[in-house]
């Protein structure tokens, strides 16, 4: 199995450090608001990677953490004139709400930053002691020319990390490059005791402190979006490598962006999609579908067309799978598809190949049903395990969840209905030029209609 390590910019074999356990952190999202469609394509790619070791039959550790303190939730509670930690702990809760609509397993353990404070303290004073810190008006700076690897995850020269740091002038630190890993307090906001006056932590000390609590000095895979690799993975790296003596993270994973439009999704674009607005007009299968419809590597953009193909694969599969339960044995998977969707996986996640393979054999089953001879049922057994144990790993497959029961399909058929009455009228009317235009973009949209002497019935065409 090999996983794109992000740290080398390479391809690798896959081999945890502890054959018994697989650890995983994900950095989760700062709750000062619901999620949108960009952070839950992060969270699904770590749910499919999970869900995949397990099938692999590795035994998997995965944390994932919530920020629950920062600069966007003292300023958004300030806003809405509640609490920073009442905000926290209702996002917080929507956060798992929404990420169970999606499917998405909760991860082993959640930590939440405020509650490992003392962790925190600990980290910067071995940081401290070292050397690799300094103290100035009650805030704690991490030294950054004492990690010699410093710009190594991100592959930024020194000239460009200084650039880079420059966007936020501190005129009290050694370095522009350094940064702060606890802040003094201000008036009004939240604040901690620690030895250097009441204060609260930065962002990039949080993830070290949880990490290494939960899963200890070195950890197999660490996954986020393609934002976090600089500079928040970088300083990560630098606090925990300088404090421990030992790497960090054996493999980096980065989600490229969700897009819209051609550009990133995000609150701070205002161009988002909130994933419960998402699932309210999607089933779940039908979003897990199109956010695993690209390598998680390659960047993908959200539009209504992207969703309706989805919706259509969807369709196609549900009813193939109807087609073969009458065919169901208690035998093994098709071993060509199930081959092919772990070569697929094996290759760092390519889950839109091993949606190729599945869907390759969706169209073949069909083929065969359609040409139904006796010595073809085995086969279609086979193929009905293959589908399931596939699409059950995707999480795109749920017996229990039909796709086309959903208030949107009832809401499909009527507007269709509306549309063929109104074609009627201008039948009636001989008004034949409407008439063929809505038969003719219809079919565009593929939906088949026939006249027959009882009236207009249509179809879906796929
Ligand atoms: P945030 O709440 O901004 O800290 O983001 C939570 C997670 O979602 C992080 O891992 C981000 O990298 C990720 N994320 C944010 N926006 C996007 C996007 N448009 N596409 C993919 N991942 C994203
Ligand atoms: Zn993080």
């Amino acid at each position: 199995m090999k996983i794109y390590n992000s740290l080398r910019r390479q391809l690798e074999d896959f081999v945890p450090l502890n054959p018994e356990q697989v650890s995983i952190y994900s950095c989760g999202p700062t709750v000062y608001d619901y999620i949108h469609m960009g952070n839950a394509r992060t969270a699904l790619v770590t749910d499919i990677i999970r869900r995949y070791l397990v099938y692999k039959g590795y035994n998997v550790k995965l944390v994932q953490n919530l920020t629950d303190i920062d600069d966007k939730i003292i300023n958004r509670a300030a806003e809405l004139g509640v609490s920073a930690k009442q905000l926290a702990h209702q996002n917080g809760e929507a956060f798992f709400e929404d990420s169970q609509r999606l499917g998405i397993q909760p991860a082993d353990v959640h930590p939440k930053a405020t509650e490992h404070i003392p962790e925190m303290i600990d980290l910067i004073q071995i940081l401290l002691d070292k050397g690799a810190a300094y103290v100035i008006d009650g805030s704690v700076y991490y030294r950054v020319n004492q990690f010699a690897e410093y710009g190594k995850l991100s592959n930024r020269k020194p000239e460009d990390l200084l650039a880079g740091a420059r966007v936020e002038i501190d005129e009290r630190k050694e370095d522009p490059r350094d940064f702060d890993m606890w802040k003094a307090v201000k008036p009004g906001e939240p604040s901690w005791e620690s030895p250097w006056g009441r204060g609260r932590p930065g962002w990039h000390i949080e993830c070290s402190a949880m990490a290494m609590k939960h899963l200890g000095e070195t950890i197999d895979i660490h996954a986020g979006g393609e934002d976090l690799q600089f500079p928040h993975h970088e300083n990560e790296i630098a606090q925990s490598e300088l404090a421990t003596g030992t790497p960090f993270a054996r493999y980096w994973m980065h989600v490229a962006f969700l897009k819209i439009d051609g550009k990133r999704m995000g609150k701070s674009e205002h161009n988002f999609i909130l994933l419960r607005d998402a699932l309210d007009n999607y089933p779940t299968e039908v979003i897990r579908h199109f956010l695993i419809s690209a390598h998680y590597r390659h960047p993908l953009d959200y539009n209504r067309e992207s969703l309706t193909k989805s919706e259509g694969a969807l369709r196609r599969l549900n009813n193939c799978l109807d087609a073969l339960k009458n065919y169901y044995e208690d035998i093994e998977p098709s071993e060509t598809t199930a081959s092919q969707f772990t070569l697929a996986m094996d290759t760092d996640f390519n889950t839109a190949q091993a949606l190729g393979a599945i869907f390759t054999l969706v169209g073949e089953v069909n083929k065969s049903l359609s040409t139904l001879d006796e010595a073809a049922a085995p086969v279609l057994a086979q193929a009905y395990q293959a589908l399931t144990e596939t699409c059950q790993v995707l999480g795109i497959y749920n017996t229990d969840t039909q796709i086309d029961d959903g208030d949107n399909v009832q809401q499909r058929d009527q507007m269709i209905n509306l549309l063929l009455e109104i074609r009627q009228d201008a039948r009636n009317r001989k008004d034949w030029e409407t008439s063929d235009k809505i038969r003719d973009r219809l079919k565009e949209l593929n939906i088949e209609i026939k006249d027959t002497r009882e009236g207009t019935t249509w179809k879906i065409i796929s």
